[in-house]
């Protein structure tokens, strides 16, 4: 096997997925001797693009920067990875997508509540487009690697697969498949916030009234919420299956499963979904794939909650 050698590069982004990457260099050079690591914003300070067998991108793209390093990482690599949720389908900042650029700097920068109002990033800083876009938006991308940020063992797999000249080994299977909370019917008749009461660390979350979104989420993280005692947010994005199947979507999923689970009634549960869309959706809202279903209706949906929060009832 031939020396390997890597680039990585980051676009707007929360720089976790190179913060993860700290652990994933050990186990990499465990194994495969000839990788060698150029370019990472964490690790060096190599600024240019050297050619490269391999490039890791993070990050979405959100500005002119994004779309220029997304261009000097396609030309210097040889196989290019869209690597974390924000890559792969525009990750959390894809919520920004029903804001205009100048809602976004006056909530942040110039109507903050909660921090002393400070201006908008200078004209040094290229200005936000109107929207946030995955990065096969810009290039082409050759092989997909969700997750916030992907688990090294995924991450691994693929590299090495890649080196090897074979297909990574991939599943398609929800994150429920790795997590042993068992999904029972039970009596539960009311919707529980995250915070409230102190779950059964053996049933399902759905069981218990808890919103969970294994059951809707590809599994590139072996499931460490719910074993732990958090319910999943989804964050590896949807399943294959949601996403390429026009009539299914997480929130009527979710319902159709609580409510044959539980006595909470489905069009509760859709309504309650409907209420927290910028959570439940964000991590692929920047998708075309999820933007072309029901998700057209988040807006209304945003702006139903926010009025009746002004108001200071619930819906
Ligand atoms: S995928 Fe998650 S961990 Fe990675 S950069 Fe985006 S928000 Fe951060
Ligand atoms: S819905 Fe959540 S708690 Fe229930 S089995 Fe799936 S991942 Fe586990
Ligand atoms: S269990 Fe869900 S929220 Fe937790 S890491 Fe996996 S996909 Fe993300």
């Amino acid at each position: 096997m031939g020396e390997v050698t890597v680039n990585t590069e980051w676009l707007s982004d929360c720089s976790g997925c190179h913060v993860a990457i700290v652990d994933l260099h050990e186990k990499i050079l465990s194994v495969l001797e000839a990788v060698r690591i150029q370019r990472c914003p964490v690790l060096t300070d190599i600024k240019d693009y050297p050619p490269a067998t391999v490039g890791l991108v993070s990050g979405a793209i959100r500005n002119e920067h994004d779309r220029q390093a997304a261009l000097e990482m396609r030309k210097a690599c040889d196989l290019v990875i869209a690597w974390g949720s924000c890559a792969v389908f525009g990750g959390p900042a894809g919520a920004g997508n029903i804001h205009t650029p100048d809602e976004i700097a006056a909530a942040v920068y110039l109507e903050n509540k909660t921090t002393v109002p400070a201006p908008p990033p200078s004209k040094m800083v290229s200005p936000l487009e109107s929207q946030v876009s995955p990065l096969d938006s810009v290039v082409e991308v050759d092989l997909y690697l969700p997750g916030c940020p992907p688990h090294p063992a995924f991450v691994f797999e693929a590299l090495i697969a890649l080196v090897e000249g074979r297909q990574p080994e991939v599943n398609g299977r929800s994150v429920c498949a790795k997590c042993k909370r068992k999904m029972e019917k039970t009596g539960v008749e009311t919707l529980r916030s995250h915070f409230e009461g102190v779950p059964d660390p053996e049933r399902c979350f759905l069981s218990q009234g808890y919103t969970c979104l294994g059951s809707v989420t590809i599994d590139r993280c072996l499931a460490p919420c719910p074993g732990n005692g958090v319910p999943c947010t989804g964050c590896a994005g949807a399943t294959m299956q949601i996403l390429t199947e026009p009539n299914r979507d997480i929130r009527t999923e979710i319902a159709d499963r609580m409510s044959r689970l539980t006595r909470i009634g489905r069009d509760e549960i859709v309504r309650s979904l409907e209420r927290s869309a910028k959570s439940h959706y964000s991590y692929t809202m920047a998708t075309q794939m999820i933007g072309n279903k029901p998700t057209f209706h988040i807006r209304k949906w945003i702006e139903e909650e926010q009025a009746d929060f002004e108001a200071g009832g619930e819906a």
